[in-house]
């Protein structure tokens, strides 16, 4: 459905519109419909339209489209049936309308009702601006998925229509959703299988958060068609030919990649549009009985035609991975010399490969041991939460890297699996085993050959933990454990020991501050904190007991009454922090402030250019307010943006730069290319000759006849950095020119 700016329907048109869109989601549902399930449907749309009845979306739409969208790709994209599609058609009733849970348990029961308050809460913690841990947040939301998964799926399908029709949201509240869009829910899509779902998610976050770029990479695929069509039927044709004389029943196709996944290879790899070898994949879908053995029968076939890579074979049929995928990819060299990958499933893995989770359901009574894969990621995750840990942000990352990220295949010595992130160690394994065998680890035989408890981890390892009850955990450990748990673990291990220790400090402090007859309340204990800067009270009582901190220096501050305060002349000097941030006002005296913070009074605010992206005018900005340096100003496409637009949304500030020509500042490019006596020469009289910049520095290393080079230039607008690094990219023997983030 298309939603024009100018949104001009007659009531009698609306209500029309409303009613096709409400008997296109039936047709949809119409196999799953069991007797009595039209009319539970129907009656749960009625309270919904009804409830939403005078309520607009940002387009000009009647709101109630929004949940029969929700509730359309609920069936539709994620496979699930009509207690989830109810669910979705209520899902925006509780938190924004007069219906209550009571209303909704009495008219569909306590299934829909808890899903409705599942739901309701996730709204009401992503929307939050009270608190600074929206990590905390995150962390309620993957418990509401342990409770319930059917929750999160609808949450994932609510997403997905906000961000296909966010083009009518104000651009700040387009940033912070697009980034939240990235930075959780697109990882809890694949982690539940739902990889078309991410896809769309991710191109939809980049779209918004990266205009240029998403425009630049979907005019060149439209433009590279035509070549990239002709290139797959000549692959195609002779394992098509082969496949048919051979009776298999198949789809052959060629798929492009998303336009995020290929704008990450650009980054990461540090190549161009053109350098990016699998544009697409070839996928084939075989109708059959015999799985296994006929996955393996067309692998033997392509392979008769084509080289394979052996080490880009991923055999995800023998060994699905745990969010359910199964598959079978190898890269194999097609014509031209050209690696191309190629995708094997049968149609059952297809289903499973684009809707998820709940394909899985539906497969349950087949395949009882994809259930129980799924049910084991449950558990792990409540395990995971129920952990205590003081930094709910450091957490977040611990575990988005630990479940969302690739995994290997490990083994106990009785043969029994464990799935663990890549990178794992000896360790990890341990304490993934059990607490306490972490604790006490102090090596380990890895296929038989003993090594330290560092060692990480390949597929196919089989691991025996060696323990010694006079082991303790320590700081140490935590540089090369990459588990959640093993890190909650050890760190939480560390606290207790610090918190045992510090109880003797307390009693030190406490005498002495009886002998000085000053009393020990909590405000005397966060004077001293303060003065000599310990974050918390447990950290000055461990100083005092390891004796780092001595507890007669407690003289440098006054004794008034039976306070302890600081002596007057320290009172107010202010602390001067180590600041490697670019001031403007120590840069560029006297010219005022060349930046529009909306809604605020732009010529009193206080700002910093942002060290980890380098803004400069002309860029797409915004401003952080952070806790201890005012307010910073980054890019949009800062490295740092999604972490800080998803988790700090409520301390971004609008930001634009005013039409200010005078300010200049220090920005950076990388050129690589091919070594060449005058390429120096060329590269300054591009800069300094014909564009007559002002160059800080530049520096050049080659290796092996190829070389990179850093320049360093003052430039007033970002359309003179654009003209730099287009004149230098048509340079003969440079091949590429990116912006530098930071130095
Ligand atoms: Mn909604």
């Amino acid at each position: 459905m298309v939603i024009t700016d100018t949104y001009n329907l007659t009531e009698e048109e609306e209500k029309k519109l409303i009613l096709r869109e409400y008997r296109s989601l039936l047709r949809a549902l119409k196999l799953r419909l069991k007797k009595g399930d039209k009319k539970l449907v129907r009656r749960a749309f009625e309270i919904s339209a009804e409830a939403h009845k005078h309520m607009r979306r940002k387009s000009g739409e009647p709101y109630i489209l929004h949940p029969l969208a929700v509730a359309k790709i609920v069936v539709e994209e994620i496979a699930l049936g009509v207690t989830s599609v109810i669910c979705a058609l209520l899902h925006d009733t509780v938190e924004d309308t007069e219906v209550t849970l009571k209303e909704i348990e009495m008219e569909f029961g306590s299934t829909c009702a808890k899903i409705v308050e599942g739901l309701t809460k996730i709204s009401n913690v992503v929307e939050s601006k009270d608190t600074t841990q929206q990590a905390e947040n995150f962390k309620k939301i993957l418990l509401t998925l342990a409770d319930d998964p059917r929750v999160i799926l609808i949450k994932i399908a609510d997403r997905l229509h906000n961000m296909r029709t966010l083009d009518s949201m104000s651009r700040d509240k387009q940033l912070k959703i697009s980034s939240e869009t990235s930075f959780l829910y697109a990882p809890l899509a694949t982690r539940l299988g739902l990889y078309e779902i991410k896809s769309e998610l991710e191109d939809l976050s980049l779209k918004f958060t990266e205009k240029e770029v998403y425009e630049d990479i979907s005019q060149k695929l439209r433009e590279t068609k035509r070549d990239r069509t002709r290139y797959i039927n000549e692959f195609i044709k002779p394992i098509k030919d082969e496949l048919e004389r051979n009776q298999f029943q198949f789809e052959i196709f060629g798929r492009p990649k998303s336009i995020s996944s290929i704008w990450n290879k650009i980054k990461t790899k540090h190549v161009t549009f053109e350098e990016v070898y699998d544009l697409f994949a070839i996928r084939i879908i075989l109708k059959t009985q015999n799985e296994k053995e006929d996955c393996w029968k067309v692998f033997s076939i392509i392979t008769n035609h084509y080289q394979h890579s052996l080490e880009r074979l991923r055999d995800w049929v023998s060994a699905p991975k745990s969010n359910g995928y199964e598959a079978l990819h190898t890269t194999v060299m097609g014509p031209e010399g050209r690696w191309v990958e190629v995708q094997i499933r049968t149609e059952r893995m297809n289903e499973i490969a684009e809707k998820g989770l709940a394909a899985h359901w539906k497969y349950k009574d087949g395949n009882a041991s994809q259930e129980s894969k799924l049910d084991d990621w449950l558990k792990h995750i409540r395990e995971l939460l129920q952990n205590p840990d003081s930094n709910a942000m450091d957490f977040i990352h611990d575990l988005k890297r630990d479940i969302f990220n690739d995994e290997i295949y490990t083994y106990t010595p009785e043969g029994d699996m464990r799935l663990l992130p890549v990178g794992a160690t000896a360790l990890d394994f341990a304490f993934d085993i059990h607490s306490e065998l972490g604790k006490q680890c102090i090596g380990a035989k890895v296929n038989y050959k003993l090594v330290p408890i560092s060692h990480v981890l390949k597929n196919a390892d089989q691991i025996e933990i060696i323990t010694s009850k006079k082991q303790k955990p320590n700081e140490d450990w935590l540089k090369f454990v990459v588990t959640a748990k093993a890190k909650s673990r050890i760190k939480y291990y560390l606290k207790e020991e610090k918190r045992i220790i510090a109880m003797d400090g307390k009693d030190l402090l406490f005498r002495k501050l009886d002998n000085l007859k000053i009393s020990n309340n909590s405000s005397v204990i966060n004077e001293i904190c303060s003065f000599f800067k310990y974050p918390s009270p447990t950290d000055l009582y461990y100083a005092i007991a390891i004796h780092s901190f001595d507890i007669k220096d407690l003289s440098k501050m006054r004794i008034v009454g039976d306070k302890l305060l600081p002596p007057i002349d320290e009172e107010r000097k202010e602390i001067v922090k180590e600041d490697f941030d670019h001031d403007l006002n120590k840069q560029m005296p006297g010219k005022g402030y060349e930046l529009i913070i909306f809604g605020e009074n732009s010529d009193k605010i206080q700002y910093k250019l942002a060290n980890c992206c380098q803004p400069i005018p002309g860029d797409d900005v915004f401003g952080f307010v952070t806790t201890g340096e005012g307010l910073k100003i980054h890019r949009t496409n800062c490295p740092n943006a999604a972490t800080l637009l998803a988790n700090y949304g409520h301390r971004v500030v609008k930001a634009k730069w005013a039409k200010n020509k005078e300010i200049s500042l220090l920005t950076g490019v990388i050129i690589n290319g091919i070594d060449d006596v005058g390429v120096i020469h060329k590269i300054t009289n591009v800069v300094s000759g014909e564009l007559k910049m002002n160059m800080r520095s530049m520096s050049i290393d080659s290796k092996d006849g190829l070389f990179e080079g850093k320049i360093m230039v003052y430039v007033n607008h970002k359309e003179e950095l654009d003209e730099l690094s287009k004149r230098l990219e048509k340079l003969e023997g440079i091949n590429k020119v990116t912006r530098l983030d930071s130095e």
